[in-house]
């Protein structure tokens, strides 16, 4: 990656990086503040190279410019603080991709996104709806950012896929809204994703099933495969106007098989109250 000086010299980059640490606003765990570094050293390790399986050398064509990591103050001045530095990548004439941080961190850089877009469709990969109108009390929660850039009117659609964790509240705010949602028990990999304006792409880790990824903050086991991922992105075709890749906790460990089960048996459990024998006048299920 171009350093922000080297690219302020020569500007050859077209895309800002952007790490995000902050999870202030985690409902359940905290560690994606820590995620930042972490990404950035895979990024460069050694143990692959910097090739796209599509044939792009991000490092040889120097792409990308490292506009570094920010820590957001505590409170309401997040939002101003990380829209304000996605605001710096934009006008500077790059896309932005923000990694790190909790799922909060994708309303102020809609808000940036958006005032350069007249029009722009958000793709957004999670486990969950985030469409809290808030959650324990916290409007900004990492369960409520997708409420907040509906309610604010900052993009065209939405389009939810992934999904496998719907309430009756999110089922509520994704009808209001006009959310697109395909769940993930309705995913077939030929679904074709079609728009008409410019994308971005908000990407939770947890819409991967944590057999791939567990080092997330919710494990939610029936998720996409990696492959399944790369399959979907690959085969975009609007051009993009940014990117977050956010809840990735690297202080999350993974005991996930008990919460495998747990799943296994919730839908079990439903389909077998589904499934029910209507129950007899005054006779017990069992001696009916
Ligand atoms: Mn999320
Ligand atoms: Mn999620």
């Amino acid at each position: 990656m171009q350093t922000w000086e080297d690219f302020l010299k020569h500007p050859i980059a077209r895309i800002g990086v952007l790490g995000i640490c902050d999870d202030q606003n985690s409902s359940f765990k905290h560690g994606p503040a820590s995620a930042p570094p972490l990404i950035r050293a895979a990024y460069n390790s050694d143990s692959s190279n910097y090739w796209s399986e599509n044939g792009t050398d991000l490092e040889a064509a120097h792409y990308l410019v490292d506009a570094g990591d920010i820590t957001p103050q505590l409170g309401e001045a997040m939002v101003s603080d990380i829209e304000n530095a996605v605001h710096k990548i934009l006008t500077a004439g790059l896309l932005p991709i923000c990694f790190g941080g909790d799922h909060a961190v994708t309303y102020p850089i809609i808000r940036a996104v958006s005032a350069h877009h007249k029009r722009i469709s958000i793709l957004h990969f999670d486990a969950h709806p985030d469409l809290y109108d808030n959650f324990n009390g916290n409007p900004y929660s990492h369960a409520s950012p997708f409420a907040r850039i509906m309610e604010s009117g900052l993009v065209e659609r939405l389009v939810q896929i992934g999904i496998r964790t719907m309430s009756g509240h999110q089922r509520e705010q994704a009808n209001r809204f006009g959310v697109e949602v395909i769940e993930m028990k309705n995913w077939r990999d030929d679904i074709l994703l079609k728009f008409d304006t410019p994308v971005y792409i908000s990407f939770d880790m947890d819409a991967l099933d944590p057999a791939f990824a567990p080092g997330v903050s919710h494990w939610e086991p029936g998720g996409f495969s990696v492959r399944q991922v790369l399959h979907i992105i690959q085969n975009l075709n609007m051009p993009l106007a940014g990117a977050d890749i956010v809840e990735f906790n690297p202080l999350s460990e993974a005991p996930i098989t008990s919460m495998v089960a747990a799943k296994i048996f919730k839908e079990i459990a439903s389909k077998m109250v589904e499934t029910l024998p209507r129950r007899k006048k005054n006779a017990g299920i069992f001696n009916s």
